[in-house]
């Protein structure tokens, strides 16, 4: 049967049918506060008391919500996490970083590290896809760089300081897809940066990054050397504005003002420990699903490695998952296809703390259902 044949049945189908790793669902009623303060907040400057509340509402709320310790500082800035990579590597790497290198998202941080031609040659730690390394101590590295949640391959991994790294020694997080769905300890982590289209339900676009003291020393020293560093890479202009509830150029309006919603919403809501708890409940749902199934198997073996805010999923060769996701996707049901350069005969599914549990059980259903059919 050709996919786009395939109806599913209204009763089996999710309420919203948005289940992609980012940009990711949006709350409609985070759409409405926004459409309802359009003419008073969009299209207004952000030198001005509007837009400037709404990032101190960000820099607050992360606090809050990761229970940053006392110190540490939340820092914003444009270019989403991709940006940031090359941001870390001319204002927070001193000399040789290490980085755990298990997917697309961890690599990439590793390779700018490596192209930087002020910076030692990196230590790079690998692991095959649906694995992670652990990081280890060594003299000299004085940045640790770890992955939360490798969104590539649904991979999780608890952010630690290896024991034994030198005093001063930074340990920096990618927390983009786990940033609000994942619980975590701050005080092992001096950077913990996230962009907020995935468990902030916002729009691309910004980096935000929760910064240990130690982090705010490392920095200013950096910027007081001889270092050649581009504005828009300079982590003290970053610092400066961010105390002021600003950021250096123009941000998008729409995606602070999603993420402080979807801040407030989990705040309201009892914190972190409600999102990933509704995570928590979606990933019992998917992996308990997938481990009872013929054809449908986790793809990360280890249970304690599967990541809850974005489920893998391998299919046998006699389902063909891209048919699976093409006959969801004719039916509303989006963005379940693998990412692209893991080339498995798998779907992913995220599971941030906007998708609501229940849709992740009807999306089991529908799945069920178009693997019937084909
Ligand atoms: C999405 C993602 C990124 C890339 O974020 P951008 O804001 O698009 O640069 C980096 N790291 C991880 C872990 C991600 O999930």
């Amino acid at each position: 049967m050709n996919s786009a044949d395939i109806t599913l049945p209204d009763e089996l189908l999710p309420h919203d049918g948005r289940f992609g790793c980012g940009p990711s669902r949006i709350r409609p009623d985070a759409m409405e506060m926004l459409s309802g303060s359009a003419d008073h907040f969009l299209g207004t400057s952000h030198r001005q008391a509007p837009v400037r509340f709404k990032v101190s509402e960000i820099r607050n709320g992360i606090s809050e919500l990761l229970s940053l310790p006392d110190g540490y500082e939340v820092l914003v800035g444009n270019g989403g996490t991709t940006a940031f990579w090359d941001i870390a590597t001319f204002g927070l790497i001193d000399a040789r970083s290490q980085h755990l290198s298990f997917g697309e998202f961890s690599s990439k941080f590793a390779k700018a590290a490596a192209a930087a031609p002020h910076l030692d040659e990196p230590q790079v730690i690998t692991a095959d896809p649906g694995d992670h390394p652990l990081p280890e101590a060594a003299d000299g590295i004085d940045a640790y760089c770890l992955t939360h949640n490798e969104t590539s391959t649904g991979v999780a991994m608890t952010p630690v300081r290896p024991s034994g790294a030198d005093e001063d020694a930074l340990v920096l997080v990618d927390a983009t897809s786990a940033a609000g769905g994942l619980r975590f300890d701050a005080s092992e982590t001096d950077v913990y940066y996230f962009a907020p289209q995935k468990c902030l339900a916002s729009d691309g676009g910004l980096w935000i990054a929760a910064c240990s003291p130690r982090a705010i020393e490392r920095i200013e020293r950096i910027v007081a050397g001889d270092r050649w560093i581009p504005a828009f890479f300079d982590l003290g202009i970053a610092l400066e504005n961010s105390r002021k509830d600003q950021t250096y150029n123009t941000p998008a309006l729409t995606t602070l003002f999603l993420a402080a919603e979807q801040i407030r919403w989990i705040l309201e809501n009892g914190g972190l420990e409600f999102a990933a708890g509704r995570c928590d409940a979606s990933a019992a749902t998917l992996y308990g699903w997938a481990e009872s199934h013929e054809v449908a198997t986790p793809f990360v073996t280890d249970p304690a490695k599967r990541s809850h805010v974005v489920g893998t999923i391998d299919l046998d060769e006699t389902v063909d998952a891209a048919l699976v996701a093409a006959a969801l996707r004719s039916n509303g049901i989006v963005d379940t296809e693998p990412y692209r350069k893991l080339g498995r005969n798998q779907l992913r599914i995220a599971m941030f703390p906007a998708i609501d549990p229940e849709d992740v059980a009807a999306l089991t259903q529908c799945i069920d259902h178009v693997i019937g059919q084909l």
